[in-house]
């Protein structure tokens, strides 16, 4: 007998659920930012669907849970939003906490870097999946150093950490970095973007370094 397993469906951006049955959807909020508007429609589409749940992600996302299949299509039609990189081998998520523009302990605008970084890179194809992190002081309240790139605001500029995972295995990742400017960030996380597709390797960034050696990931991305 064949059995008819149901698995996530990339091209609606919907996440199969426990229960087999049921999905879960999860809208792009660059940075996490949302807006009364955002947030009431979200409530009128929970509502219209009679939802399971409304969960916050770790990645700084809104997930509406509990979607028949047949529901996808119009819920997204009703939210009038874009699908987050929730699934796929992607760049999946760039965090960002509210750094010098909220935060009073912030040091660097890690809202301004992280939208950035989100614009450019949300959902880009890449060899493995992908996490970005932006934080505006060594707080780190993005994890930062536990993201494939992270950055860390002081004093001097964003410190710039390659490498790091959570998972059952986490990893540190490497500081191959530090004093950058805005520019300057943007500019390093492309390189090791670039390189990393050109390399093709489908491990994680720490793997990969844990591979090669940090010293010879730097020179070939050329940082
Ligand atoms: S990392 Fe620093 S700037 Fe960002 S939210 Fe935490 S304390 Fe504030």
């Amino acid at each position: 007998m064949t059995e008819n397993k149901k698995t996530d469906l990339l091209e609606k951006g919907a996440i199969i659920q426990r229960d087999g049955e049921t999905y879960a959807i999860a809208p792009h909020t660059p940075a996490g930012l949302l807006t009364p508007a955002i947030l009431r429609n979200i409530a009128d589409v929970a509502e219209k669907y009679d939802l399971a749940a409304i969960k916050i992600s770790s990645s700084q996302r809104i997930v509406l849970i509990g979607l028949k299949e047949e529901e996808i299509d119009s819920a997204w039609k009703d939210l009038n939003m874009d699908p987050g990189a929730a699934i796929g081998v992607c760049v999946r998520s760039v965090r960002a906490c509210p750094g010098t523009t909220f935060c009073k302990r912030g040091k660097q605008d890690s809202m301004s870097l992280g939208l950035k970084l989100d614009e450019k890179y949300h959902g880009m194809a890449t060899p493995a999946k992908m996490k970005l992190a932006v934080s505006g002081c060594t707080l780190s309240c993005s994890e930062s150093l536990i993201r494939d790139i992270g950055f860390v605001g002081d004093t001097n500029g964003f410190k710039c950490y390659v490498g790091g995972s959570a998972g059952a295995m986490p990893r540190i990742g490497d500081l191959v970095a530090e004093g950058l400017s805005e520019e300057e960030a943007l500019a390093m996380t492309e390189k090791i973007i670039c390189y990393m597709k050109e390399k093709n390797s489908k491990k994680r960034i720490g793997k990969y370094i844990d591979e090669i050696g940090l010293d010879e990931f730097k020179t070939g991305a050329g940082i």
